[in-house]
C-alpha cells in the first residue's frame, strides 16, 4: 500500500513540475527581458549591424530583450581554438533575434549551442558515387544547422555578411531560419505555423516561388532569390529569409505574394526599416 502511495505522489510531483516548467521559463524570460540592456552592447550592436538604428524604438527594446534571453539560454563554443568574444556573441545573437522579433515565443526551441569557427572550416562527408561506392570528401563550410541542437558558424563569414547587410547573404539568417524549419523534426521548408489554416496557403505559395526559382535558374534567368535557393524546398525558405530581410524591396516587386506570405510569419516589414536596396 505504502509503495503505491509514494508512486502516486511521485507520478503528482513530475505532472505538476510538467505543467509549471514553461510558467517559469516565461517568468525567467520575462525577468531576463526587464533586465537593463548595458550600453556597451548597445554600441557593439549598433556598430555591427547596420539595421539596428533603422528600427523603430520598440523594435530596438523588444531586440534587446530577446538577446538577453538568448544569451542567458544559448551556449557558444569557440572551435579551432577561437575565443568567443561578447562582440561575437552579440552580433550573432542579434541577427538571429531579428526573427523572432514580434514574439513567437519561442527562442530556437532544438537549439543547446553556438559552435563558432575563426573561418571556413573542413567537413569530411562520406558520399555515393555509385551504387556500393562510398567516397570520402572534404568541404569547406561557412555555416550548418542541425536538427538536433547546433547551429555551426564561420566569424568571418559572419562578420562579413552582417557589414554588408543588402546583398541578399547572410549565414546567420540562413542557418537561423533552418533551425525555424527544424523545429518540428522536420527540415521540408515549412515551419511550425500559427493556425492550422495557414499550412495550405503556405504550400501553395511555396511551391509555386519555389519551382519558379528552379525554372529561372535552369534557363540562366537573373534573379533577387539567390540560385542556391533552387537545391531543395529546406534551402529555399532559408535564401528567400535571406532576401525578405536583406533585399525587401525587390522581393516585393518581383515576388508579392511570397513577401506577404513572410512577413505573416515572422511578423515584421522590413520595407519600413528604409534601407534602398
Ligand atoms: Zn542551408
Amino acid at each position: 500500500m505504502i509503495p503505491a502511495i509514494i508512486a502516486f505522489l511521485i507520478i503528482g510531483i513530475v505532472i505538476t513540475a510538467i505543467l509549471i516548467s514553461p510558467l517559469l521559463i516565461k517568468q525567467h524570460r520575462k525577468r531576463l527581458k526587464s533586465r537593463p540592456f548595458p550600453p556597451l552592447w548597445n554600441a557593439i550592436i549598433e556598430n555591427n549591424l547596420p539595421i539596428y538604428l533603422q528600427l523603430s524604438p520598440p523594435e530596438r527594446r523588444r531586440l534587446q530583450g530577446h538577446i538577453q534571453v538568448f544569451l542567458t539560454e544559448k551556449q557558444f563554443i569557440g572551435c579551432k581554438g577561437l575565443q568567443v568574444t561578447e562582440e561575437m556573441k552579440l552580433t550573432i545573437a542579434s541577427v538571429a533575434c531579428l526573427l523572432l522579433l514580434n514574439e513567437r515565443g519561442e527562442y530556437f526551441s532544438k537549439l543547446r549551442s553556438i559552435l563558432v569557427y575563426p573561418s571556413a572550416y573542413l567537413v569530411t562527408e562520406t558520399v555515393a558515387t555509385g551504387e556500393y561506392v562510398v567516397e570520402e570528401r572534404r568541404e569547406a563550410r561557412l555555416g550548418e544547422s542541425w536538427s538536433r541542437d547546433q547551429v555551426v558558424l564561420s566569424w568571418e563569414q559572419v562578420e562579413q555578411d552582417t557589414q554588408n547587410w543588402q546583398d541578399g547573404h547572410n549565414v546567420v539568417l540562413h542557418e537561423f531560419a533552418h533551425q525555424l524549419d527544424q523545429e518540428d523534426g522536420n527540415s521540408q521548408g515549412v515551419p511550425i505555423l500559427p493556425n492550422k489554416s495557414d499550412y495550405p496557403i503556405w504550400a501553395q505559395v511555396m511551391t509555386a516561388e519555389y519551382q519558379q526559382l528552379c525554372n529561372d535558374v535552369q534557363q540562366g534567368v537573373k534573379t533577387v532569390i539567390n540560385s542556391y535557393g533552387a537545391t531543395n524546398p529546406a534551402e529555399f525558405f532559408a535564401v528567400a529569409t535571406e532576401t525578405f530581410f536583406e533585399k525587401p524591396q525587390q522581393l516585393l516587386h518581383q515576388h508579392p505574394r511570397l513577401y506577404e506570405l513572410l512577413q505573416r510569419y515572422y511578423q515584421v516589414n522590413p520595407r519600413q526599416w528604409g534601407f534602398k536596396d
